[in-house]
């Protein structure tokens, strides 16, 4: 199974990519999804995150409250490796599951922070998305109402552009209008398929 890990920085269009791909009935994996997942209400990890930052890192609804422990984990780095060490075990084993029950002929796991993270040796090619920094401080405004301030914030914690685009097997570039981002996504779809 050919499996493409696709990443980009924030607001670069990961999303809109990977529902491009999706349109043509292939498999896509989000790993923020499983992130939300394995962090359900009665899930062990859960659990072990109110031990560790105390019942206030809960909504009133008892749902881990995301946008706190993003601020705690961003303004202390210890705290985010061991967040880190808690859920990419268990965000690894759940891909692991929906990988071998792929039925396309190849899949396409979203993985925002791929290269920031220990390679995952089931990833055989990365695709990047690729977006010049005023474009992705325009989109994630515009989707997330973040500041300019706190959105290069997240930019400056995330691989440069040109790590990025050093690591990347294929580039989009999402700097264009919608259409010019699908047919990147066509090209790329017969070219992965090509590859089976
Ligand atoms: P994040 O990492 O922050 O989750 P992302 O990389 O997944 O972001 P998207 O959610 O796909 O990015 O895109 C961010 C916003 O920009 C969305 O509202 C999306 O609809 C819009 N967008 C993305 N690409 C384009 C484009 N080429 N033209 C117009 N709007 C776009």
């Amino acid at each position: 199974m050919l499996v493409i890990g696709l990443t980009g920085g924030i607001g670069s269009g990961k999303s809109t990519v990977a529902n491009l791909f999706a349109e043509k009935s292939i498999t896509v994996i989000d790993t923020d999804q499983l992130a939300r997942d394995v962090t359900l209400p009665g899930q062990a990890a859960l659990h072990k995150i109110v031990e560790k930052f105390g019942e206030g890192i809960l909504l009133p609804d008892k749902t881990l409250n995301r946008a706190q422990l993003r601020k705690i984990i961003f303004a202390d780095p210890h705290k985010r490796r061991w967040l880190e060490k808690l859920l990419h075990p268990l965000i690894r084993t759940e891909m692991q599951q929906l990988i071998a029950a792929t039925k396309s002929p190849y899949c396409i796991v979203v993985i925002p922070l791929l290269l920031e993270t220990e390679p995952n040796p089931l990833i055989k090619r990365i695709l990047v998305v690729d977006a010049l920094e005023e474009q992705q401080i325009w989109r994630a405004k515009m989707r997330d109402n973040l500041s300019e301030g706190e959105i290069k914030a997240i930019i400056y914690t995330q691989v440069t552009r040109e790590q990025r685009l050093a690591a990347a097997d294929d580039i989009i570039y999402n700097n264009g209008t919608l259409e010019e981002l699908a047919l990147q996504v066509e090209k790329l779809h017969q070219l992965y398929q090509a590859f089976n």
